[in-house]
């Protein structure tokens, strides 16, 4: 079966390829050693996922529940802990097995108590073997939990970036998204992380929000921007199916008038940014020029191999993409920890997509095309043995024809200004028709 490519300039946040919707069980169940044995793993990134935050924002969808039951956090941690002495087996005790950057990703990581963080930190670096002060480690974290016991932890561990999901300083609009917080709290917090010393503050914000204007969403930026952060990531607001501001509309689907909202309030933001310093990586983020690199964070994502812990973390070798089993509903989610703390035998992989070579292809192709600095034709020959052009002849020219595509045929495939506006429903025209139906029929829960 194949579908269409969607319409409309916000169809799909493609931060991973491919989505997780198409992931599928794997009836072989391949044990862990097999798929990593004649992997490179020179350069492994490090992702560990903690699913519990404070309140469920409206907009998100990601894996997480609501608080944790007492004891849940460090059951959590026990699991975490056979998770990754199994990966860790799986992977072998050579020397060739390097963690070239970390994350602790959720959720929010920062639910934790200051006592767990340091677990997870010991889990990472004595389990894992990655040398936390050595690599980038990078920490999401809200104002509530961003305490100064816990920032003390993180950055005592090494961590170089923590990023804060503020969404909006109006009060008024944090409660519209469904995430109600007080904006001295969110500035007590900023406060407290600019005294732990971390090297890069990254600020979350939204548009998009019912009753923002072009006004209050500047306001937001200016005072996002006082605290002179290292990194901004600007995202668009998106009503997701089984999300809270899903249940609170009564259609969700195209919505020109919203479209043409967010279209406006990301040109004026991004302008905004560009005419205070700041240089434009992607759609989404914005860098401070003067702000110290994040070494080989940026793009290993591209590259090179990926282990993930925890119950909603995807784990990438070159042929397969893994996690466990992926839900949005809190009951699912709350079903699939429950699971995962139970597991004692992690020594498989269970839930995944196959990755072939036309799909690393693609997804090469995808992830460089959506970053501001593009693709570099050069390199993807070297890699491939092909141009972009010979594989996806088709596609490019259709981006070109819409004015998306910059200089087609030039050492370097870059998006235009619109291109990039428009990363959202760029990144879907590139899905694979096999992607596209899988994504398709999944069912959602
Ligand atoms: S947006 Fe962040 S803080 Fe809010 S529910 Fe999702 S993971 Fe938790």
């Amino acid at each position: 079966m194949t579908t269409a490519p969607p319409t409309g300039p916000y169809q799909h946040y493609v931060y991973a390829y491919p989505h997780k919707t198409a992931y599928r069980p794997l009836p072989d169940r391949p044990s862990l050693t097999s798929l990593w044995e004649r992997e490179d793993k020179s350069a492994l990134s490090l992702y560990l996922h903690i699913p519990f935050c404070e309140v469920r924002c409206g907009f998100c969808n990601l894996f997480t529940r609501i608080g944790a039951p007492d004891g849940l956090t460090g059951a959590y941690l026990d699991a975490l802990e056979r998770q990754a002495t199994a990966v860790r087996d799986a992977l072998g005790d050579g020397d060739g097995t390097r963690f070239a950057t970390a994350a602790f990703g959720g959720g929010t990581p920062t639910f934790l108590t200051a006592r767990e963080l340091n677990r997870l930190c010991d889990i990472a670096e004595h389990r894992m073997g990655a040398d936390l002060r050595a690599v980038p480690l990078s920490v999401e974290a809200s104002p509530a939990t961003a305490t100064a016991d816990r920032l003390a932890v993180l950055a005592e561990r090494g961590t170089t970036r923590l990023s804060l999901g503020v969404q909006s300083f109006v009060d008024s609009e944090a409660r519209a998204a469904v995430r109600p917080q007080r904006r001295a709290d969110v500035e007590a917090a900023l406060g407290r992380i600019r005294d732990a010393a971390i090297p890069v503050l990254n600020i979350d914000l939204i548009y998009g929000i019912d009753g923002q204007t072009e006004e209050t969403w500047l306001h937001s930026l200016d005072a996002a921007l006082a605290w002179r952060p290292e990194e901004l990531y600007l995202y668009p607001l998106y009503v997701r199916p089984l999300t809270g501001l899903d249940r609170h509309r009564p259609d969700s689907g195209r919505d020109p008038a919203w479209d043409e909202q967010r279209l406006r309030l990301y040109r004026s933001g991004r302008d905004h940014l560009l005419a205070q310093g700041y240089v434009q990586q992607s759609m989404r983020m914005f860098r401070r020029a003067d702000a110290p690199p994040q070494g080989a964070d940026d793009y290993a994502c591209q590259t090179d191999g990926m282990i993930g812990l925890g119950c909603g973390a995807r784990s990438y070798t070159s042929a397969l993409h893994y996690s466990f089993d992926y839900a949005v509903g809190m009951h699912e989610i709350r079903g699939i920890i429950d699971d995962y703390v139970a597991t004692t035998d992690f020594s498989r992989a269970a839930v995944g997509y196959r990755i072939d070579p036309r799909e690393a292809r693609r997804r090469h192709l995808l992830q460089s095309l959506l970053q501001a600095d593009g693709l570099d034709t050069a390199d993807y020959r070297a890699r491939f043995g092909s141009l972009p052009a010979d594989d996806f002849g088709a596609e490019l020219d259709a981006l070109a024809h819409q004015g998306w595509l910059a200089d087609p045929t030039g050492a370097r495939l870059r998006l235009t200004a619109e291109g990039l506006a428009h990363s959202d429903a760029v990144g879907p025209r590139l899905f694979s028709p096999a992607v596209r139906a899988a994504m398709a029929a999944y069912e959602r829960k």
